[in-house]
């Protein structure tokens, strides 16, 4: 499957960086049957990060979206969110919002509880790392049940910011991961 072209481009479909992206996903994402669970298929994106060049291909891709969305942050979530947001908030030129596990914050914060393809959690950010006004662009790894970033989008609209679409670098889409987050834009490279 192709990634959603329409994310990136909406007229004139994959750019290059998106095709470059997309190349090394396929390339070096890994596969690990029964991580961490038993029945889950783990898609394991070390090898991409690992690499100067792959890692380079979406954080550009990546950056590329976040211009075009014209953000004032890009926010990720914990943990492997923060690996790929952090290098595309400073190719976009903008700061990061970091989406936390519960009890990693200090000083007030909000939160929401929500259900994971295994177990749940709850997500927390800091009251005055969002303003009103602010634009945000959501940064995950793999978007697979959807309850992560639903819950991510929840607690930054909920704080006051427009949050401009969710990027990841896989979606799992046997999983329906999309249908949770209604008509915010989802943005894979890869769609598996
Ligand atoms: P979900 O809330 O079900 O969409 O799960 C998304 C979060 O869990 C992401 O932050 C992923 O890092 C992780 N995750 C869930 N399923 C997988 C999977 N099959 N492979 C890799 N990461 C996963």
């Amino acid at each position: 499957m192709t990634a959603a072209a329409d994310c990136f481009s909406e007229f004139s479909g994959p750019t290059p960086a998106l095709t470059a992206a997309q190349e090394v996903l396929r390339r070096l994402t890994r596969d690990v049957a029964n991580f961490p669970v038993p029945g889950v298929l783990f898609k394991d994106i070390v090898p991409v990060l690992g690499d100067a060049d792959a890692l380079g291909a979406v954080v550009g891709a990546l950056a590329e979206l976040a211009r075009g969305n014209e953000v004032t942050k890009v926010a990720g979530i914990e943990a492997r969110g923060f690996l790929v947001a952090a290098p595309v908030a400073v190719a976009a030129g903008v700061g990061i919002v970091p989406i936390r596990k519960a009890g990693k914050l200090p000083g007030q914060t909000r939160k929401v509880e929500y259900a994971l393809e295994y177990g749940t959690a709850t997500l927390e950010i800091q009251d005055d790392s969002v303003r009103g006004g602010d634009r945000i662009l959501l940064i995950d790894d793999v978007l697979a049940t959807g309850g992560t970033a639903r819950a991510a989008h929840d607690l930054l609209s909920g704080a006051g910011a427009a949050v401009t679409g969710l990027a990841v670098l896989l979606e799992l889409s046997a999983l329906g991961g999309r249908i949770q987050l209604g008509p915010l834009p989802v943005c894979p490279l890869l769609v598996v």
